[in-house]
C-alpha cells in the first residue's frame, strides 16, 4: 500500500513538471533547480551572480522556504521579479507547488527562472519541477565527506558549485577528494570553486549560465 501512494506522488508530481516544462519552453524561459543543503549558500551565489547576468538575460526566481521569506527579500532587493514558496514545514518543493509559483510570474518578460529549492540536500532531488537544468551546491563549510554521503543530490546536476571557499584555511576541506568522489557520482558535471562574499568564481558561473541559456530576446530588443 505504501508503495502504490509513493507512486500517486511521484506520478501527480511528473505530470504537473511536464505541464510546467512545456509553459517554459513555450515561453522561451530557461528554468534551473537549484539545490543544496541548508546554508551552502544558494541565495549568496544567486545575490552575487544575478547582478552579473541583468544586462543580458531578464531573470527571475521562485524561492522555496519551509517557513519564512528572509530569502525572497534577498532576492527582491537586487530588483528581480520573486515569488515566494511556503512548502508549511515541507522538506522539499514539487511541481504543483512550482505551477502556482509561474503562473505569478511575468513570462513575456523573461529568460532565466531561478528555482531555489528548501535547504535539504537528499528528497529534493527526487522531484522533478519542469527545470531544464541543475545545479547542485556544497558549502566547504560542510565538510568534505558531504558528496560521497549525499551522492543523490549530485548525481543528476549539470554543474557543480563548491561554495564559501574562502573558509579553506579554517577547515581541512580536502578539494581533492570531494572532486574524486563527484567525479564517480557525476562525470559529466562541471564543478566551480565561488567565494560569493568577494565575488571569486563567479564571472565563471555567469559564464555557464550565460552558454547554457536560450539566446535572449533582449538581443533583438537592443
Ligand atoms: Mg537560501
Ligand atoms: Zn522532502
Amino acid at each position: 500500500m505504501k508503495i502504490h501512494v509513493l507512486k500517486n506522488i511521484f506520478q501527480r508530481n511528473d505530470n504537473a513538471a511536464r505541464e510546467n516544462r512545456e509553459l517554459l519552453d513555450t515561453s522561451n524561459v530557461t528554468c534551473i533547480n537549484l539545490l543544496g543543503g541548508a546554508g551552502a549558500g544558494k541565495t549568496a551565489l544567486l545575490e552575487a551572480v544575478i547582478p552579473l547576468l541583468a544586462d543580458s538575460l531578464r531573470v527571475a526566481v521562485l524561492e522555496g522556504d519551509l517557513a519564512t521569506t528572509k530569502d525572497a527579500a534577498r532576492i527582491d532587493a537586487l530588483g528581480v521579479p520573486v515569488v515566494q514558496l511556503l512548502t508549511d514545514g515541507g522538506c522539499h518543493l514539487n511541481a504543483t507547488l512550482v505551477q502556482q509559483g509561474l503562473q505569478r510570474l511575468p513570462f513575456h518578460e523573461l529568460d532565466l527562472l531561478f528555482i531555489e529549492n528548501v535547504g535539504n540536500p537528499i528528497c529534493p532531488a527526487s522531484f522533478d519541477l519542469g527545470e531544464h537544468l541543475r545545479i547542485s551546491v556544497l558549502s566547504i563549510a560542510e565538510g568534505d565527506d558531504k558528496a560521497a554521503k549525499y551522492p543523490i543530490l549530485f548525481k543528476d546536476a549539470d554543474l557543480i558549485v563548491l561554495t564559501k571557499c574562502d573558509l579553506q584555511p579554517m577547515t581541512d576541506f580536502d578539494f581533492d577528494a570531494v572532486t574524486r568522489d563527484l567525479r564517480r557520482i557525476n562525470p559529466e558535471a562541471e564543478i566551480l570553486q565561488t567565494q560569493a562574499r568577494n565575488a571569486a568564481g563567479i564571472d565563471p558561473l555567469s559564464t555557464w549560465l550565460l552558454s547554457h541559456c536560450r539566446p535572449s530576446s533582449m538581443a533583438s530588443v537592443k
